[in-house]
């Protein structure tokens, strides 16, 4: 089984009607229910209103792969949660950032960069898979069209992706990095860019099969390590092995 959690700041599902149109139950329960489908996927969800934002070291501790969608409150998240998810990542844990998530604590803790882009709501969008042979390309056409989007553009300040998935036009012209993979320390890291809150995104096939793919792919191949250490190798092994230890 892989433990999954959907973490989603779960505001604007809130706040406007529109949103919760789309998303009766949040954002983090349509991806709850699509995953669900998926019979070795074990899946809860958090959300920033809960006590430690729902991320526990409980949670946190029995979690392969994270899921993450933030927006307007992604200052809300205390630093030292934001730390536990690091050091977890870089242990091992898999990590899915969607959509406006680029600018969330965490992720631009693991990037390192402003991760800013240039954006505009109301778009339509190609999504290209640029690169078909990546697991999380599997059973994804060379391109799909999402009718209503929020544009992301380039330039994404981002370091170079290790792999890159999919890329988005958009009718107004601009291009973006649109699916990236990097690993950091032990940990997988996706970023998807599709996935705004007031459009029907996480109800596109596509699109499911995409972050469901993602999470297969960054599931850990080996326990999560909590703490790697820096140890120091007193006595090498080639010593070891002339003492026949
Ligand atoms: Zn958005």
């Amino acid at each position: 089984m892989i433990n999954v959690t959907v973490w989603n700041e779960g505001l604007h599902e809130k706040s406007s009607k529109e949103v919760a149109a789309i998303y009766p139950d949040g954002i983090h329960n349509c991806i709850k229910e699509f995953l669900g489908t998926n019979e070795d996927l074990n899946i809860r969800t958090a959300h920033l209103t809960q006590r430690r934002c729902g991320l526990t070291d409980d949670v946190l501790n029995n979690t392969d792969v994270l899921i993450w969608w933030g927006h307007m409150a992604h200052g809300a998240v205390p630093d030292k949660i934001v730390q536990k998810v690091y050091d977890r990542v870089l242990g091992g844990m898999g990590l899915v950032v969607l959509h406006s998530g680029h600018h969330s604590k965490i992720f631009r803790k693991l990037m390192g960069t402003t991760c800013n882009l240039r954006w505009r709501d109301g778009d339509r969008e190609r999504v290209w898979t640029v690169n078909p042979s990546h697991p999380i390309a599997k059973g994804i056409p060379e391109y799909f069209t999402l009718d209503i989007e929020e544009m992301y553009g380039e330039r994404f300040d981002i370091p170079e992706p290790d792999q890159l998935v999919f890329m988005g036009w958009f009718s107004g012209g601009e291009v973006f990095r649109s699916g990236c993979c990097w690993q950091k320390g032990l940990g997988k890291v996706f970023y998807f860019q599709p996935g705004h809150e007031g459009n029907p995104t996480f109800h596109n096939e596509y699109v499911q099969k995409i972050i469901t793919n993602a999470v297969y792919w960054a599931a850990p191949q080996n326990p999560v390590i909590a703490d790697p250490g820096c140890p120091h190798a007193k006595i090498s092994p080639e010593q070891q092995y002339k003492e026949g230890k």
